[in-house]
């Protein structure tokens, strides 16, 4: 029996398994099997009114359960399915109220990555996924990752390599007329409008819109057990904190008052796609080095670099 083959039987048999996706590392189990989707929110200690996304391999399994993507929903699927784009749709009534948090919309989505498709195919039921570390922790990233917080939990753990990604998806709600990114995420806005034609809204915050938020959303996340400050002014930084070890996560700076060993810069050549694929390894490393804080740049505020500046917002929160 090969590693597939195993995966697929445990997960038929209502157990988890870590799957790799180009986005982030997936706890997964049979969406459709609510005791099994239950041991996720036990084995990341997620809470209960966090709903989680459903994942197969293509956009008529989804119909055949049930669940229609509106007109620009099918659009973009056309063009980024399988991707790094997740769809927030009415949901249907196969779909256990454990998965959508007791929302009448769930969330879909087709992960690119070989071996996940493959697995997708052999199984007669969408597989509910979120990302497989304890909740808020950083996202895995690779195999390795998963393991060292997860693996004395879950019998199974396909290795897929490092995601090419290496953020989550883009959440898009298609709820209300004009499609809303609810959170950041892997697929560009820019590309999203630039296949819609039209701007998409974006996530709101605070006040009475409040509901329209990605449930779920938790304000600290990735959270590294040192103190991580923002700033577009490192010098003033380095020096406003002399007595202390600094690391840093930097776009493309080297920055020589900053020891290299404790320097993480994302992308040499200046490239947001390249950055994001190297952000959760840098703060996991950066939470093991004997440093007393971390320093993160403003990423620039496109492209990639918006769901980088948002990842690195929720790590610096207390
Ligand atoms: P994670 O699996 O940790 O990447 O998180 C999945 C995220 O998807 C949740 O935290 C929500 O923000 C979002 N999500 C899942 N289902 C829904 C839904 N029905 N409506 C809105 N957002 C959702
Ligand atoms: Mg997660």
């Amino acid at each position: 029996m090969n590693h597939l083959e195993e995966a697929a039987g445990l997960l038929k048999q209502g157990e988890l398994v870590a799957i790799p996706t180009e986005t982030v590392y997936g706890l997964a189990a049979n969406a459709f099997n609510e005791e099994a989707v239950l041991k996720i929110y036990k084995t990341k200690n997620r809470p209960h009114f966090n709903p989680l996304i459903i994942h197969s391999n293509s956009v008529e399994r989804f119909e055949e359960w049930g669940i229609f993507l509106p007109e620009f929903a099918l659009k973009l699927a056309s063009h980024f399915s399988p991707g790094p784009i997740t769809f927030v749709v009415p949901t249907s009534n196969k779909i256990p109220d454990m998965v959508t948090a007791g929302h009448n919309s769930v969330a879909i989505r087709i992960p690119n990555h070989p071996i996940t498709l493959e697995l997708l195919s052999m199984l007669d039921f969408p597989l509910a996924a979120p990302s497989a570390n304890p909740s808020t922790f950083v996202s895995p990233t690779s195999a390795s990752h998963v393991k060292q917080q997860l693996g004395n939990k879950i019998k199974c753990i396909l290795d897929g390599g490092n995601c090419e990604v290496g953020i989550e998806s883009t959440i898009l709600s298609f709820l209300e007329n004009t499609p809303r990114i609810l959170r950041y995420g892997g697929l560009a806005k820019e590309q999203i409008e630039k296949i819609l034609g039209i701007k998409v809204n974006v996530p709101q915050v605070n006040g009475d819109t409040s509901k329209i938020i990605a449930p779920g959303m938790i304000e600290r996340h990735y959270a590294p057990n040192k103190k991580l400050i923002i700033s577009s002014d490192f010098e003033k930084e380095i020096m406003n904190h002399q007595r202390m070890t600094i690391g840093s996560i930097s776009f493309s700076t080297n920055y020589k008052n900053i020891d290299y060993k404790n320097q993480f810069i994302l992308s040499e050549s200046g490239n947001l796609d390249e950055a994001a694929r190297h952000l959760f390894s840098a703060l996991r490393s950066l939470n093991e080095l004997n440093i007393d804080i971390i320093l993160a740049e403003n990423f620039p505020d496109e492209g990639l670099g918006i769901a980088i500046n948002d990842r690195l917002k929720r790590a610096s929160v207390q």
